[in-house]
């Protein structure tokens, strides 16, 4: 097992675009290092250069600029199959002419172990990914699950001092991915292999991880805790990926000690106005999350009116959409006592019904509009 440690990496790819901006693609200046035996995960849209990353840490592709150590050593220039990681794939790669066993020994027997070495490994790790039933079956013989255990178990067998993950658990329907999530996360305790695991998907990022590295286009937004992440963004970009819904993001506009939306108005103190230093007809993206918002049809001051456009009713929870002024909003409700209290006055949410919502001002985020920085509560 090691650290992995990134100094200053960057990859840029010359592309055919016109603009500066756009002419160099990949991953810019990303420095960050992940203690021995932690579990990281890279997440990001699309294009944002999480793969990128993996494959430099991996040696299958060279940065452009920067140096990456696995525990003390330098491995710049160490060639990949020297680098003693393990990496899987989205798509298995399994050797469709090898059985499941011998797909699980083949690294083992290509570094010279021992026959009676392997096949203890063979076995062990067999067991412990719930596979061991399946060592004589060739891989088109198995599912998509059963195929991606084997990978993982493959990874394993080497027994490498870092796991690369990219996207392992993609392939996979719904009710498959949640259980494979689950068992990755065991076997993470078990084994204590330093991973790193890159997926697009926030649930896996905050299920699984010690640690979230937020990607977007090549550069790090955050690095945090899932807890972190999610309970102080730093930045919109981060606020709207990670959480499901993702948190409300209403543009206003500042106005006499009022943050304006439509024929909506939130306070805003002198104080908190002085600090943010906002002028009049300043525009500010407020951010609250979804679970946030109450139905409060008595208050009269800092509420927001919306109207209905969905009600989704997910058993405990029910998901609302609403609109104001023109931005959609989700308000989601747990059941009791919130549902029950907007069900004495009003029988049934409808689309088109107005209803008035309010918020505690400590669950409320303001971000520059133009930057995504976030402005409130101020960042230190
Ligand atoms: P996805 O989730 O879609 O797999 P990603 O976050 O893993 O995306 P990368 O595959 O790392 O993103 O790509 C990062 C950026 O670098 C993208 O803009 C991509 O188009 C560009 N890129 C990647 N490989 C190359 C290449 N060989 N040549 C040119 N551009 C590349």
């Amino acid at each position: 097992m090691s650290s992995v440690k990134l100094e200053r990496i960057s990859r840029k790819f010359a592309t055919a675009a016109t603009t500066p901006e756009q002419r160099f693609m990949g991953i810019d200046d990303i420095s960050f290092e992940i203690p021995d035996g932690e579990f990281w995960v890279l997440v990001g849209p699309s294009g944002c250069g999480k793969s990128t990353l993996l494959r430099i840490i991996a040696g299958l592709e060279a940065a452009t600029s920067g140096n990456v150590y696995i525990g003390e050593r330098l491995v710049n220039q160490v060639p990949a199959r020297q680098r003693d990681v393990a990496m899987v794939f989205q798509n298995y790669a399994l050797y469709p002419h090898m059985t499941v066993a011998e797909n699980l020994g083949f690294g083992m027997q290509m570094r010279g172990i021992d026959r009676s070495t392997i096949e203890r490994r063979i076995k062990d790790v067999a067991k412990s990914l719930q596979i061991d039933m399946l060592l004589d079956r060739k891989p088109k013989q198995l599912s998509g699950g059963q195929q991606q255990r084997v990978a993982l178990g493959r990874a394993i067998a080497r027994s490498p001092q870092v796991f690369l993950l990219d996207e392992p658990l993609s392939n996979l329907d719904a009710g498959l991915r949640d259980n494979t999530r689950s068992e990755l996360q065991q076997l993470h305790q078990q084994v204590g292999i330093t991973t790193i695991y890159v997926t697009h998907d926030c649930t896996e990022a905050m299920t699984l991880a010690d640690r979230i590295v937020v990607l977007d286009r090549g550069y790090i937004k955050q690095i945090g805790t899932p807890q972190e992440i999610y309970h102080h963004p730093l930045d919109r970009m981060v606020a709207t990926f990670i959480g499901t819904p993702p948190m409300n993001i209403i543009p206003a506009i500042y106005q006499d000690r009022y943050w304006q939306i439509g024929d909506s108005r939130i306070s805003c103190t002198p104080e908190l106005a002085a600090k943010l230093q906002l002028h009049q007809g300043q525009g500010l993206d407020l951010g609250i999350r979804a679970e946030y918002l109450t139905i409060d049809p008595e208050a009269t001051a800092n509420i927001l009116t919306v109207t209905i456009i969905g009600v989704e009713t997910q058993g405990r929870e029910t998901l609302i959409k609403a609109q104001i002024n023109g931005t959609t909003v989700a308000i989601n409700l747990l059941a009791p006592p919130q549902w029950l209290a907007l069900a004495s006055n009003t029988p049934r949410a409808q689309i088109g019904q107005q209803l008035t919502l309010g918020f505690s001002l400590e669950w409320l985020f303001i971000f520059d509009p133009s930057t995504g920085r976030r402005l409130f509560p101020a960042l230190h």
